[in-house]
């Protein structure tokens, strides 16, 4: 007996060539989507990406039919935005969905046989990547290159091969680190599907939803617009190098990384991301504090980069010849954007 993926497998991965079968057999047309019955898949979309936006994962799930359009309306959303900071930020925030469903139905599903198909679907006919899952426990093994290939870009210590359970060639891996090691992967698959539709006429109702997002967004991203970081000043890297080695970075030092990374663009979220290396590394503390210097708590008060002369003093400056005449570690490395 064959076993299928079902509905409800359809409704959390829609990336997956059956769900394009699915839109294929329909004989889905876009042009279906301006029809009136089709608002309220439109507005689901809008409000996924929009949490996205915000930093949050839509957890809401619905019947397969529904997911798949949804996805499908938001892929149109995100091209006819036409930001390459949101393509980027609702593919990586698609991509925190899916592992959050993966790791859920692969760590309860009690069919062996189902489990093993979606491995397969999603690591290995995705991926290309050999892995193999335990059908009692929720262990998973893949090659020690597979491993290495992804876990290079993991700045973590606990990702480093050192620190992992390694045997006959291959690294074992509990579920959810698994599905975690391919987040990259999912959220370029999702960002490339974007990049590379090709639509000759946006439905109107969408155009005209994805022209009231970029309105109201585009303004977030307008230092990414203008100018290009090429290289982080010494100062950054050298308080990055610190983070990534799993050293206690000073308050200055931390408050100087928060701001930099915020005013050149970067999401609270990943800032956060960039201090989970730290050894007190507090969740719910983190994102207080990086939201509070994003202006989004508290006073309400963006803050600013600390000066190259008020870094100085507090013994945070690496200079090196480029940082002739900067007053602001903002102004080192970037190029205008015409
Ligand atoms: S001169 Fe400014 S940009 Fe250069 S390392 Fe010092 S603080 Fe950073």
């Amino acid at each position: 007996m064959s076993i299928k993926l079902g509905s409800s497998e359809l409704a959390k991965y829609p990336f997956l060539q059956e769900a394009s079968d699915y839109i294929q057999e329909t004989k889905f047309d876009f042009a279906e989507f301006d029809r009136p019955e089709m608002i309220h898949i439109i507005n689901r979309a809008v409000e996924k990406l929009e949490n996205e936006l915000k930093g949050k994962i839509y957890s809401n799930l619905d019947e397969y039919e529904i997911e798949i359009m949804t996805f499908l309306v938001s892929l149109l959303l995100i091209k006819s935005i036409g930001l390459e900071e949101v393509s980027k930020k609702c593919s990586l925030f698609e991509a925190m969905r899916v592992e959050r469903f993966l790791s859920t139905d692969l760590s309860v599903e009690r069919s062996s046989q189902k489990k093993k198909l979606l491995v397969q679907k999603i690591f290995q006919d995705l991926f290309d990547i050999n892995i193999d899952v335990d059908s009692t426990s929720s262990i998973c093994k893949l090659s020690v290159p597979d491993y290495l290939l992804r876990a290079s870009k993991m700045y973590e210590q606990e990702w480093k091969l050192i620190n992992r359970s390694v045997k006959d060639g291959y690294v074992y891996l509990d579920t959810d680190e698994a599905v975690r090691l391919i987040r990259n992967e999912l959220s370029n698959l999702i960002y490339t599907r974007v990049k590379n539709m090709k639509v000759y006429e946006v439905p109107i109702l969408i155009k005209s939803k994805a022209d009231e997002l970029r309105k109201k967004y585009s303004g977030r991203y307008v230092y990414r617009n203008q100018f290009k970081i090429l290289e982080y000043p010494p100062c950054i890297k050298h308080a990055m190098e610190i983070i990534n080695k799993g050293e206690n970075l000073p308050h200055s030092a931390r408050f100087m990384l928060a701001t930099y990374m915020l005013a050149i663009g970067k999401t609270e979220e990943e800032v956060i991301e960039i201090f989970k290396n730290s050894p007190d590394y507090n969740e719910k503390i983190t994102r207080y504090q990086v939201e509070h210097l994003a202006g989004k708590k508290g006073s309400h008060i963006k803050y600013s980069v600390p000066s190259c002369d008020r870094l100085r003093s507090e013994d945070l400056c690496f200079a090196v010849k480029e940082c002739e005449n900067l007053i602001n570690p903002i102004q080192f490395g970037r190029r205008k954007l015409t």
